[in-house]
């Protein structure tokens, strides 16, 4: 691959292992917030939050079609978890990424402000030149194509000078379709829109040694 210039990361279950159970307590604060906020039934929000996901890639976006929250509201309500018991520095990572050229980016369905948080309690934030945030994608997530567009725009990119890590297949896809080269992070397998799949997000600089750039 020649001229990779932006390595554009996905934050949850991404920068950190699913096993850091991150993504479990902002999940709680999510069923919380359609209990307490919204005042569903214990039921329902647990039937309606997996529709959403299924649907829109986020929760958050089926509440602000068919419930007319305010996502700011939402945003801080769900993202109060304890990170710092979670998570901690991750030197490995913190060393790769320093081995990598190409400009790294966040590129999250969840707020810059959690984005800032998980990056400064694991130490890596020095890494990253920018976030782009559910807000910068105007409340539209990934995997809808207007999100990917969104962040090319903003960072002035071709796709094809892009890598993109994610741990989602599904949010890798349409960064395919549109000619970046795409990174699946965790135990998932190589399927369609998926070029390389690691298992942990240190591992990246071999994806990027094995393009040759
Ligand atoms: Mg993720």
């Amino acid at each position: 691959m020649k001229g990779l210039e932006f390595i554009i990361f996905d934050l949850d279950d991404t920068i950190y292992p699913r096993s850091a159970g991150v993504m479990q307590a902002i999940g709680d604060r999510i069923h919380r917030y359609m209990v307490e906020r919204l005042g569903l039934d214990e039921e329902v929000a647990v039937r309606l939050r997996r529709e959403y996901l299924t649907r829109y890639g986020t929760t958050m976006r089926g509440l602000i079609t068919h419930h007319h929250i305010d996502p700011e509201d939402y945003l801080a309500y769900v993202h109060q978890v304890p990170l710092a018991d979670l998570l901690s520095p991750a030197p490995r990572l913190d060393a790769a990424l320093s081995e990598i050229l190409a400009e790294k980016v966040i590129f999250t369905n969840a707020s810059r402000e959690h984005a800032g948080r998980v990056l400064q309690t694991m130490d890596i934030e020095r890494h990253f030149t920018r976030i782009v945030d559910i807000r910068d994608m105007d409340y539209r997530s990934k995997p809808h194509p207007t999100a990917y567009q969104r962040l090319l725009t903003l960072l002035g990119a071709r796709p094809q000078a892009c890598l993109l890590v994610d741990d989602s297949a599904r949010n890798l896809r349409p960064a395919r379709e549109l000619g970046m080269t795409t990174v699946l992070v965790g135990d998932g397998h190589l399927e369609d829109g998926v070029d390389f799949v690691i298992e942990e997000v240190a591992q990246v600089g071999s994806v990027v040694k094995k393009l040759g750039t």
